[in-house]
């Protein structure tokens, strides 16, 4: 327990909401915890930020903190009213990377948390929205030397800054039987290849990759990273009769009908007479619903690979971006396969780091240039499944491609040549 506490009469109103309360948290720390130290700067923590909310300020400035060896990974914080409030002055917090797919053994866990109660303030994040564990906390000094323990043992610091950013991958196939694509792997595949530019900030913005097993997204990766690969099959749905004629027993034949026939976006499921589930393959864009609301008799196919999408953000300066697909399907399952995605990766990023402006992600690079201009620097053949705003527009129109194309390629030398006059 501290030894004065702080007033915070309107930290405390904050823990009568219907949540559980941040602030709850942070006494738990000021008044349970065995370690003196912890007590202090949560007690601190707790006074500087009643005093924020007294006087409508905040009171965190940024700073320069590192490790030895590294650009990025920890956003420093200094206090303004650290005489007030000394035990906080300096809280730092660390990104450091999950495992991928977040799977982690309670060993893991425990020894992560012993070695942050014995440098930093005991409060972390699992995870943030960056996908990092963010350790809040620490000193100047202790930063060092907790990076040096856990990274003893196997952690290392994800990114922050103009640089490639901490992946996510989803849970996978180890617990979902949608899975199509080997999601942990492909998601150290590409992190591993680009350490370097993780914990060494120098591209225009920042780079996220996003891996998700199938369709369904489960990592929002399509609208949240500038690099999406989404698992997905190419040959037929399959379809499990015995478990469609249970679900209709159990639900009853008008609640398939309303609840997922009708809801097909393409309409490409029908239910015969005889109760036999029918999928026009062709049709089906692999919206998942119907996987989804019947799971034991819908599986993906046996074809299964990837769909590449680019350029997927977050608000910034021209509004929320969706990815686009620019490979519609590849196989990833071979070591080539696998060195094939990086390359393309490398591809995309040094075309972005030469062309992008700064401050500005590929996405927004793309709107910039059109997407025919990235598409030729990278080194990608132009395919009709290459869909710009996915799930409102399945295709595009192909009369009159190629005179498009003429125009654009004349439009192009003409420009050269006016550039060498
Ligand atoms: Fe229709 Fe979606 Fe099912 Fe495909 S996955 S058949 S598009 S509901």
């Amino acid at each position: 327990m501290a030894k004065d506490t702080h007033p915070t009469p309107m930290l405390d109103d904050l823990e009568t909401g219907p949540w559980p309360s941040f602030i709850s948290g942070i006494k738990r720390l000021r008044d349970k915890h065995p370690d003196k130290r912890i007590n202090e700067m949560a007690n601190s923590l707790l006074g500087q930020l009643e005093h924020s909310y007294e006087t409508r300020k905040g009171y965190w400035k940024g700073g320069t903190v590192s490790v030895y060896g590294y650009g990025g990974g920890i956003i420093p914080r200094f206090s303004e009213v650290g005489k007030a409030f000394p035990e906080s002055k300096e809280f730092h917090t660390l990104r450091v990377q999950p495992p991928a797919g977040n799977f982690y053994t309670t060993a893991m866990l425990r020894q992560l948390g012993d070695s942050w109660e014995k440098y930093g303030s005991g409060l972390v994040t699992f995870h943030g929205q960056t996908g990092n564990i963010m350790f809040i906390g620490a000193s100047t000094e202790n930063t060092q030397h907790f990076f040096d323990e856990i990274n003893e043992y196997g952690w290392d610091l994800g990114g922050a800054g103009p640089c490639v950013r901490t992946a996510m991958s989803c849970v996978g196939a180890a617990r979902c039987e949608m899975s199509c694509a080997h999601e942990h792997s492909i998601h150290r595949h590409l992190v591993n290849n680009f350490t370097d530019d993780v914990h060494r900030p120098a591209l225009p913005y920042k780079f996220k990759f996003k891996v998700s097993g199938c369709p369904n997204d489960c990592q929002n990766s399509i609208e949240r990273s500038d690099f999406a690969v989404i698992g997905t099959w190419r040959d037929d749905m399959k379809v499990n009769q015995d478990e469609i004629k249970y679900y209709i027993k159990k639900k009853g034949r008008q609640y398939l009908l309303d609840n997922v026939i009708a809801r097909c976006p393409t309409q490409a499921i029908s239910l015969t007479d005889k109760d036999e589930f029918v999928v026009d393959n062709h049709n089906c864009v692999r919206c998942m619903h119907c996987l989804n609301v019947m799971p034991r008799a819908l599986h993906p196919g046996d074809d299964k690979g990837v769909t590449i999408l680019i350029g997927g953000k977050r608000t910034l300066k021209i509004g929320d971006l969706m990815g686009t697909v620019v490979v519609p399907f590849m196989k990833l399952e071979t070591e080539e396969d696998f060195e094939r995605i990086v390359g393309m990766a490398e591809e995309i990023i040094d075309f972005w780091a030469e062309n992008g402006l700064e401050h500005e992600r590929t996405g927004e690079m793309i709107e910039r240039i059109g997407l025919v201009n990235f598409l030729e620097g990278i080194g990608i053949d132009v395919d009709p499944h290459m869909v710009n705003y996915p799930r409102q527009s399945s295709y595009i129109r192909m009369d009159g491609w190629d005179e498009e194309a003429e125009k654009w390629f004349e439009r192009k030398r003409e420009q050269k040549l006016a550039a060498s006059a």
